[in-house]
């Protein structure tokens, strides 16, 4: 089945304004943040239609100019052939005509959403899981801010049979709506119920507290998280956005509008740091990553834990 976009969708999408991106290939080369666990990110969508969602303001992926060509960060694209742009580098990479395969650690998606709402009609993610089916890589986070996600739980089951597989969404807070910013992608509270359905179906699942965000009830949303996933990865701007001290994040204002809501506290590393502790008491130390290192805790160098159940 081919995954090209249909021309009905190609009307809505430049309607929308928004471009057709002809790929030969959809898999890039990791380096820096991912490099350690990843060998390959994955993105069907170019530019991110959460950009005016909550996470949009902290977005690391709006600091590239690779992808935003200096535009305003938002959804700039779909691209055209992502299943058969998928198979073409599979093939290449663990079908070659001379030498050994190479390893093949996927991290889906570093600078989109995987379930943007034009995923609903277009299926670009979907249709590359379609074709992991018969191609799986060694090892692939599906990685989101939507529950959307949900829709493809048949698939993903079968797909978690055939590689080391995490359903990964990010709840970086508890509070339905955080005063002074944006609403969420999708209520925090639906993504861990998404989290538990995927956990009881089997599927390994992590919750990334990326970047921690103000909590109303820590404890309660500690207990949550124990009853939801098998894993958390716990992390703040100050570390995270790949500039020293955070200050890619500092310059889109988003410390300053957390502190003019009364939440000036979370901007400091040792409210991370306090947060860890209680996950760690709640869901055990082996159950509560950190930083780099926790996002990169797959495959060979997935060192310090196991998903326990
Ligand atoms: S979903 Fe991800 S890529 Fe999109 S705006 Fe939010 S943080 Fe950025």
């Amino acid at each position: 089945m081919s995954s090209d976009i249909r021309a009905a969708d190609e009307t809505t999408l430049a309607e929308a304004g928004l471009l057709l991106v002809d790929n030969a290939s959809i898999l890039t080369p990791t380096s820096g943040f991912l490099a350690p666990g990843y060998t390959h990110t994955i993105n069907a969508y170019r530019g991110c239609a959460f950009a005016g969602a909550l996470c949009g303001t902290y977005c690391y992926a709006q600091h590239n100019r690779w992808i935003t060509g200096g535009k305003p960060w938002g959804l700039y694209g779909a691209k055209r052939r992502a299943r058969e742009a998928y198979k073409d580098d599979y093939d290449r990479i663990k079908k070659p005509r001379r030498g050994a395969p190479g390893p093949l650690r996927i991290y889906m998606s570093s600078s989109t959403d995987p379930y943007l709402p034009q995923e609903r009609t277009l299926r670009l993610t979907r249709s590359i899981l379609e074709e992991m089916i018969t191609r799986p890589p060694d090892v692939l986070v599906i990685q989101s801010h939507h529950t959307m996600v949900g829709r493809d739980i048949d698939l993903i089951a079968d797909l978690s049979s055939l590689c080391e597989l995490w359903l990964s969404l990010t709840v970086e807070t508890d509070m339905a709506r955080v005063p002074g910013l944006p609403p969420h992608a999708s209520p925090p509270s639906r993504r861990l119920s998404t989290l538990q359905t995927f956990r009881a179906r089997g599927i390994p699942t992590q919750a990334t507290l990326s970047p921690l965000l103000p909590l109303a009830d820590p404890s309660a949303f500690a207990r949550a998280l124990e009853a939801s996933c098998d894993r958390v990865i716990l992390d703040h701007h100050t570390i995270g956005d790949g500039s020293p001290g955070g200050w890619r994040t500092r310059r889109t204002g988003f410390p300053d509008r957390l502190a003019a809501a009364g939440f000036g506290e979370w901007n400091s590393l040792d409210k991370m740091h306090e947060i860890r502790d209680l996950l760690a008491e709640v869901l055990g130390e082996s159950r509560v990553l950190v930083g780099c290192e926790g996002f990169n805790a797959v495959g060979d160098t997935r060192a310090r834990t196991e998903p326990s159940r």
